[in-house]
């Protein structure tokens, strides 16, 4: 249904709820917001429990799904996992890749995601050979989000050298385009479409040379693209950085012109006061990853910081160790707890609007993330009857949908009008688990 009614028995409307509202759809967006209708207009498809903007996940690796669960056998660092997430990186071909984001996406859209950020950097074939369309693994993964329902921004990644000075490695040559220039003549060909925006990425400053971080600047620059970056995530990759240029991996980004208000750093776990200041009076966005950072030993950034400096949250299940959005918007204020011994960082409204609204603007959707007249009608339904919800709602209303559920509790999921998930089912992906299992053990064996 791109037109029609949705009631909704409690609507988030971005400070407060409100019970019995009814949206209107057409052509896919929300036509009109209408307050104290207690009960379903005649025709309305029902949304009971607590409808919520849809989520946007803004920082994802689609193959990591490939890795849970097997990569918490033994100890070892993010530099061990690296290895291992190389070996599953190897064996895509535009078909596994392809049925494999299609399972994950679908698992996304189960969790009430209704947006992914793709950062994606699997662009050719083992040793670098290109695909007869060079750009197969990128269609592979915008053809997965389709059909499995959500909206993606494919943020196309340049990945051209192993460290600063260092050639690819062999995992690496599939990765590298061999220049930026290459890189951008590439990604020039990809289309957007309804469904999903074309955006850039500069995997880190240990995989792009200095000399060359203008130009992928400039191509998001030219489109008024987003461009994203993963930043300080590792202890080593500011030591190495300083080694080669006397300055912060930040400092580096931010003399070669990428940072700024369509940007977002990934991560931004070890930043000083200097980083923290650039990126904020820039307006450049932060991605936390709050579950992928604990899972690989990364540290806890200063998102408290780094939002008062001016720089907007948005949230992130980077290697899908679990995919919750709302697990991420609670584990940052609970990394935070842990870290001050106080409580209140952030509000539940405030972690929504992270997961939400600022999740779309980081991924170039400003036009979702809203129930509002003229926003993309995307809508995410939490349960208030499960064993994780039950009980009256709190002062506000968000807190147990943001504090106490999950990915479980999720029961609807609608894109665009479109009935994604309806009662807790993919109405477009049959069984999802099986689809992930079929796809995981295509690459793992
Ligand atoms: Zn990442």
């Amino acid at each position: 249904m791109t037109k029609g009614t949705y009631w909704l028995e409690h609507a988030w409307l971005g400070t407060y709820v409100e019970p019995g509202v009814t949206v209107e759809v057409a052509d896919g967006r929300i036509g009109a917001v209408r307050t104290g209708t207690p009960t379903p207009p005649p025709g309305a498809e029902v949304l009971r429990g607590l409808t919520l903007p849809g989520l946007a996940n803004a920082h994802s690796h689609a193959f990591h799904r490939a890795l849970r669960g097997t990569v918490q056998v033994g100890s070892g660092t993010f530099w061990t996992w690296r290895e291992v997430m190389y070996s599953v990186a190897d064996r895509l071909t535009p078909e596994t890749y392809h049925d494999l984001a299609r399972a994950v996406y679908a698992e996304m859209a189960l969790a009430g995601i209704t947006c992914v950020g793709e950062f994606h950097y699997v662009h050719h074939a083992p040793g670098g050979t290109r695909y007869a369309d060079p750009n197969a693994m990128g269609e592979a993964l915008i053809a997965a989000a389709a059909e499995a329902g959500i909206r993606i921004t494919l943020l196309d990644t340049c990945y051209l050298s192993a460290g600063f000075g260092e050639p690819p490695t062999a995992h690496q040559l599939r990765f590298s385009d061999g220049s930026a220039e290459a890189w951008a003549e590439r990604c020039a060909v990809l289309k957007e479409r309804d469904h999903a925006r074309i955006g850039a990425a500069i995997h880190s400053v240990r995989a792009v040379p200095a000399g060359q971080l203008t130009t992928v600047a400039r191509w998001a620059e030219e489109r008024r693209a987003p461009l994203h970056v993963h930043l300080s995530e590792q202890t080593a990759e500011n030591d190495a950085c300083l080694a080669a240029h006397g300055r912060t991996p930040t400092r580096l980004l931010a003399d070669h012109g990428v940072l700024g208000p369509r940007t977002t750093g990934v991560h931004n776990t070890h930043l000083t006061d200097e980083d923290i200041a650039l990126l904020g009076d820039s307006g450049t966005g932060t991605c936390m990853c709050p579950t992928t950072e604990r899972d690989l030993a990364d540290g806890i950034g200063p998102a408290v910081a780094l939002q008062r400096a001016g720089s907007p949250l948005s949230l992130g299940s980077d290697s899908h160790a679990v995919i919750d959005l709302l697990e991420e918007a609670r584990a940052m204020e609970l990394n935070e707890r842990l870290r001050t011994r106080t409580r209140g960082h952030w509000t539940a409204a405030a972690l929504l609007r992270a997961a939400t609204a600022d999740g779309h603007a980081a991924l170039g959707w400003d036009d979702a993330g809203a129930i509002e007249p003229g926003a993309l009608a995307d809508l995410t339904t939490i349960a208030l009857d499960s064993v994780r919800t039950a009980g009256p709602l709190p002062r506000l209303g968000a807190e147990t949908a943001v504090f106490a559920a999950g990915a479980a509790d999720v029961r609807h999921t609608v894109v665009g009008g479109r009935h994604v998930v309806r009662d807790g089912v993919h109405t477009l992906v049959p069984h999802v688990p099986q689809a992930l299992a079929a796809a995981v053990e295509a690459l793992r064996g």
